[in-house]
């Protein structure tokens, strides 16, 4: 079994740094023979509709200066591009898990975007995007970015199908508000403990909350060897994390997207850390099909 994941070219366009290391990601997982490959439909404006301040998406959209590039990455037609076909693997990738159980999205889930504008290298939020275009759905995102989804965050106290929990080692601006949790936790300082116990209580508020879909945030920068890592996982713990949130979807039969997310080590300490995720996603329905057979 490989693991459906979307990607495509335009994600990862050459003058775009911080963007353009998806391609190694993308390329390792295609080597190892772990994913089928699916390359997005691009969203187009109308899509967008509604999401942001009209404003805010109409310069992002043509390029006008100072909202175009108020997300901290100077604008450009390839960022822009690069945004729009992400955004469009969001929703092909939602589609696809709420049919099938799990897909992947090897992208950024752009968490700090808000309402009114971009921010902290995120220009469109991709995540409240599935809320807003899948309003029948309850959407509930574990992100456990390095960095706390304070954009997400606005948009769960908008959107009323919008659920967010957060664990991060850098707050981020964001705080516990309308249907969303958060909680900071630095293993150096507090112990993995501290981060184990704010995974079961994520756990547990999905079991309350009972979501249709969940958005796994599976953040590369918390790793203890990314520059901006107060987090500080092992590779280990790192693994221990994604089985932990992919095994308490899976008992709780709810469909997941795992996003990549941030990462800001060495392009190919990053694909290690993404193709060690998509190995737990496999792990995980690997399993699952074993105890249906056995059954
Ligand atoms: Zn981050």
């Amino acid at each position: 079994m490989r693991l459906r994941t979307y990607f495509s070219p335009a994600y990862a366009p050459a003058s775009v740094p911080t963007l353009a290391r998806l391609a190694v990601a993308a390329n390792e997982l295609t080597r190892l023979n772990l994913v089928e490959l699916r390359e997005p439909k691009s969203v187009d404006a109308d899509m967008l509709a509604g999401l942001h301040d009209e404003a805010y998406l109409s310069a992002f959209m043509k390029g006008e200066e100072p909202l175009a590039s108020s997300q901290g990455i100077a604008w450009s037609p390839e960022l822009r591009d690069a945004t729009l076909a992400m955004l469009g693997g969001q929703l092909e990738a939602a589609r696809h898990a709420l049919r099938h159980g799990i897909a992947m999205n090897l992208a950024r889930g752009f968490h700090h975007a808000v309402p009114s504008r971009g921010s902290g290298f995120c220009p469109v939020n991709g995540l409240a995007l599935i809320a807003l275009r899948m309003p029948q759905h309850r959407i509930f995102v574990v992100d456990c970015d390095e960095h706390g989804g304070n954009g997400t965050e606005e948009f769960a106290a908008r959107l009323p199908n919008l659920y967010t929990a957060s664990i991060f080692g850098t707050r981020f601006g964001c705080l516990d508000g309308e249907r969303s949790w958060a909680f900071e936790v630095r293993v150096p300082r507090d112990g993995f403990a501290a981060y184990r116990a704010a995974l079961h209580h994520v756990q547990d508020l999905l079991c309350k909350y009972r979501p249709d879909l969940i958005l796994y945030q599976a953040g590369a920068d918390c790793h203890v060897g990314d520059p901006k890592s107060r987090v500080g996982l092992t590779t280990r713990r790192l693994v221990e994390r994604d089985l932990f949130v992919l095994r308490a979807a899976r008992r709780l039969d709810i469909p997941v997207v795992v996003v990549a997310a941030g990462g800001y080590q060495k392009a190919s300490a990053i694909a290690t850390l993404n193709v060690a995720t998509a190995r737990c996603a496999l792990r995980v329905r690997a399993n699952d099909r074993a105890t249906r057979e056995r059954d």
